[in-house]
């Protein structure tokens, strides 16, 4: 049956086909499913390019309750306890899930499944894949997984908006393809549209991770939470690529060391030195930079001489920009990695519009707080598609729709003010920010955003944020409020994404 033909009050539809939106598809079946996606099933995903691995409180030595622990410490106190434990305890049942499904988990002589370390993980638990190929591996096998069942229907398209009915309810998605919009009604909507990492010039994130999901939802009256809060990766290769390849923090784990270019180590006289959380390094790096100095991450002798074995990724990332491991170190600098704020969701994955699901990078569950814990986030996506599948249940939920929203005109973005946006976003809303800084980017971004511009308006909304936020905290650095103030969120509330969309629509 088409996609079209398929009746709306059986259809769940789930928007991006990333590790989230997979795992959410896989786990609702046998209802049926159109997964749509911007990209080909299996490209422009961040999964695929994930590195470290997903962490799971699998040894020994281990337990959900210190891997919930570590999770804590890393969101600098707004991470929800409960959160924390439940996923950390998802964890051994995810990655048994994913090896019935075929995934090709690397392991010890013994059989054992072979445990990575990771920045701020008390204990060995990064379970991987083809060495640094992790979700290159994951993402194979969902895909495969995908294709071999007959409830998911893939669509290749845009996420335009969301359709509401006139209780606020949504009912549908408002997509294009070929510049062409078209509606898709549907009984319940997953938004798992990734990252916004694309709004900066210095990015591992792919180039369509704009955000468009989370303003869709904020159009939608949905809150959002703690939009601020960018994780920046320490270690970006800084080849001259866009996106930026990964030097993963792995690297670190195995005794790789952050240089300048006398040999002096970087974060010297800076606690937890090399191994010191994302936020920190970032920081340290980017004060280093700031002084003129260029950091690189030292990989030579004999972790270097072993990088095409356990890091083929970044050994051949290395060797397409005519870097040698075993003899050079490798530049790199700072990039927006991972966006821990997101649609506001509840236990199941719920947002605040009823109709309306987010899994992944798009949501805020709570796990994340200030900073996202290494490798939790593929471990949150699978922990929260199930919830999400079993909330979503049978229940026929589609309300009438008698208000079809009009179809709009499909302008893409301009190659030329997107490349503004990103220049504003890495200058003014970074590793570093300020409140001069983020006035100009709020006064720029809002004139950007008010002559049509989505990327604009979702900048925006971040700049808002971390304008908002007068204190330092885990990924949120401010260098006139170095403080903190009490552990608060903060929300984007419906009024204020109906006075965003008051903005946009002028
Ligand atoms: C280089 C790199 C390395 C990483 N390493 C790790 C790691 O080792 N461990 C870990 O846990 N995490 C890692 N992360 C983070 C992790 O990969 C991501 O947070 C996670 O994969 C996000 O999954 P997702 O499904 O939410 O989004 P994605 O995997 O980014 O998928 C998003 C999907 O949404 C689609 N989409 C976006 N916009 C639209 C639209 N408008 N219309 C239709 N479809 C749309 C995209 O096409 C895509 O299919 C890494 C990230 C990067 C970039």
């Amino acid at each position: 049956m088409s996609i079209f033909a398929r009746s709306p009050a059986d259809r769940v539809i789930v928007v991006g086909a990333g590790v989230a939106g997979l795992a959410t598809a896989l786990r609702l079946a046998p209802r049926p499913v159109t997964l749509i996606t911007a990209a080909p099933l299996g490209a422009g995903t961040a999964t695929g390019w994930a590195q470290g691995g997903i962490a799971a409180a699998m040894a020994a030595d281990d337990a959900p309750s210190l891997h919930a622990d570590d999770t804590l410490a890393a969101g600098a106190g707004l991470t929800e306890p409960d959160v924390a434990l439940r996923v950390a305890e998802a964890g051994p049942g995810v990655i048994d899930w994913l090896v019935t499904l075929g995934t090709g988990f690397d392991r010890e002589a013994d059989g054992a499944l072979a445990l990575g370390l990771e920045a701020a993980h008390s204990r060995r638990r990064i379970v991987r894949a083809r060495g640094d190929s992790t979700g290159r591996a994951v993402l194979d096998a969902l895909v495969r997984a995908s294709q071999a069942t007959p409830s998911i229907e893939i669509l290749v398209a845009g996420l335009h908006g969301l359709m509401q009915d006139a209780d606020g309810r949504v009912c549908g998605v408002v997509c294009e393809r070929d510049g062409v919009a078209f509606r898709l009604p549907a009984r319940a909507v997953v938004l798992a549209t990734g990252g916004v990492g694309a709004l900066y010039a210095s990015t591992t994130n792919p180039r369509g991770a704009l955000g468009r999901g989370l303003l869709a939802a904020a159009r939608a009256g949905a809150a959002l939470r703690d939009l601020e809060f960018v994780q920046f990766h320490p270690t970006a290769i800084a080849a001259g690529r866009d996106p930026m390849p990964l030097a993963t923090e792995a690297l670190r784990g195995e005794g790789a060391r952050l240089i300048d270019e006398f040999g002096a180590p970087v974060m010297a006289g800076i606690e937890g030195g090399d191994l010191a959380p994302r936020d920190v390094v970032a920081r340290g790096i980017f004060q280093a930079l700031g002084r003129g100095r260029t950091v690189s991450l030292d990989t030579r002798g004999r972790l270097g001489a072993r990088m095409s074995q356990r890091f083929p990724t970044v050994a051949a990332l290395c060797a397409e920009a005519g870097i040698d491991p075993a003899v050079q170190a490798i530049p790199v600098r700072p990039a927006a990695h991972y966006h821990m704020g997101g649609i506001l969701v509840d236990e199941v994955g719920r947002s605040t519009v009823p109709g309306l699901w987010a899994c992944g990078e798009v949501s805020s569950t709570g796990l994340h707080g200030a900073n996202r814990l290494a490798s939790n986030s593929l471990l949150e996506a699978l922990a929260f598609a199930p919830r999400i599948a079993e909330s979503i249940g049978d229940a026929p939920t589609l309300a009438s729709m008698d208000r079809p929203v009009p179809l709009p005109e499909i302008r893409p973005e301009d190659a030329a003010v997107l490349s503004d946006i990103r220049g504003i976003m890495e200058r003014d809303v970074g590793v570093v920010r300020d409140e001069a800084g983020l006035l100009q980017a709020v006064a720029h971004l809002t004139d950007l955003s008010e002559r049509g511009s989505d990327a604009a308006a979702t900048g925006l909304m971040i700049a808002r944020a971390a304008l908002d936020r007068r204190e330092s905290r885990g990924a949120h650095w401010r260098s006139d409020y170095p403080g903190q103030l009490p552990a608060r969120h903060s929300v984007v509330t419906p009024a204020a994404a109906s006075a965003l969309q008051e903005l946009t629509d002028a």
